[in-house]
């Protein structure tokens, strides 16, 4: 099976993993922050926050803008679930705003007429999370711009897009945002086996993140409510929680960093030829990103006929292409059902959904590998 994702290890990562687990640390040592350092310099971010998954760092993210139960948080209903849960975990209420049905991402002319009205009715969200699907950014100039008069805050969930630009700055700068998090799973852009990341400029944000991710605990007198007992003195001073990634996991990230402009390379090369391949499909294929480069993490086409959705992707799993759909709309999952959301509410996230599939894109595929790829996709659409 040719998978839809998968990591990419090479001797220097497993040399950096190995080096690691013959340290003093294993954990909390000084991987942690130099993967930390290292993804805000490439990121022209002031701070980052490593954590142990991106799902964490979008539960934190949430808490340093004080998300709490009687809050509004608005996402997108085409994304992980990760992105709408990290709000229910904070007490929050969670609503969508629907995306743009070519490339299923937020549509800003949706999000600008959800806003007037919600201001009318006094249920402006407090956070927006707007979600860099496959890897190209969405409109943050426009969305900022419309969030801004309300003064909305904004969490980017770039889980898909390390390693993309927008208006010439790389994805993570914050430029448009309060917090950008990033996921390391071995399916995303770079990896860590499991982590995340939160990018912030606001050194409030970042201590505030930092707290959060190790119990609410400090070891800064500067944050003590009295005075210190002794060099073993710390305060818990906040309900945190243990969200940290080791120190394992760091030294595989950074040594994944250095070839992060090399890998998204090789996946921009890899859509290219698809392009090539695919382009007399009854298939639409990925417009390149807007105002930016995408990291490209998925390879998104839409059948022209939803109808044969299913088919085509039995067809293409059966010939060993391991295809995807990314995603089902948050807000038909059962448990978003028993929050009160039903069919019908998002139509355009529901269009993308039922068009879409996944096709393999990856790092280290071949040309091969599409050729593969493409000639399963052919002969699935001739069977129609
Ligand atoms: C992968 C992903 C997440 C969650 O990432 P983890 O690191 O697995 O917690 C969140 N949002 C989106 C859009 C993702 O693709």
């Amino acid at each position: 099976m040719i998978p839809y994702g998968r990591q990419q290890i090479d001797a220097a990562d497993i040399a950096a993993v190995i080096d690691t687990l013959q340290s003093d640390f294993l954990t909390q040592g000084p991987k942690v922050p130099a993967f930390e350092q290292a993804v805000a310099r490439q990121c022209q971010a002031r701070f980052a926050v490593a954590m142990n998954s991106a799902t964490s760092a979008l539960h934190l993210a949430c808490l340093a803008l004080q998300v709490g139960p009687g809050d509004r948080v608005w996402t997108s209903p085409i994304s992980f679930v990760a992105s709408a849960n990290c709000a229910v975990y904070c007490g929050a209420d969670v609503d969508f705003v629907d995306v743009d049905a070519s490339t299923g991402l937020m549509d800003p002319a949706q999000l600008a007429i959800k806003l007037e009205q919600a201001a009318t009715t006094n249920t402006l969200p407090k956070v927006l999370i707007p979600v860099h699907l496959a890897g190209h950014s969405c409109d943050m100039q426009r969305i900022a711009a419309l969030c801004q008069p309300y003064n909305i805050r904004i969490i980017e969930d770039a889980s898909h897009a390390i390693g993309g630009y927008y208006q010439h700055r790389p994805v993570g700068c914050c430029q448009y945002s309060d917090i950008t998090v990033f996921s390391f799973h071995p399916v995303k852009i770079i990896t860590s086996a499991e982590g995340g990341m939160a990018l912030c400029n606001d050194p409030a944000l970042d201590n505030q993140l930092r707290l959060l991710r190790s119990h609410g605990i400090t070891r800064d007198a500067a944050d003590m409510t009295e005075a210190s007992h002794g060099p073993w003195y710390y305060q818990q001073i906040g309900l945190g929680f243990n969200y940290r990634i080791t120190d394992l996991q760091a030294a595989l990230g950074l040594s994944q960093l250095d070839r992060l402009q090399q890998f998204v390379h090789q996946r921009i090369k890899a859509t290219e030829l698809y392009q090539q391949l695919l382009q007399d499909l009854p298939v639409e294929l990925p417009a390149p990103a807007v105002d930016g480069v995408s990291a490209w993490h998925l390879y998104i086409v839409r059948m022209h006929q939803p109808a044969k959705r299913l088919q085509v992707f039995e067809s293409l799993r059966a010939a060993g292409i391991g295809v995807n759909v990314h995603y089902i709309p948050i807000h038909t999952q059962p448990y978003y059902q028993k929050l009160g959301f039903d069919w019908g509410q998002f139509p355009d996230a529901e269009q993308f959904y039922s068009q879409i599939i996944s096709l393999p894109l990856f790092a280290g595929i071949t040309p091969a590998q599409q050729q593969q790829v493409a000639d399963a996709l052919r002969l699935a659409c001739s069977e129609l």
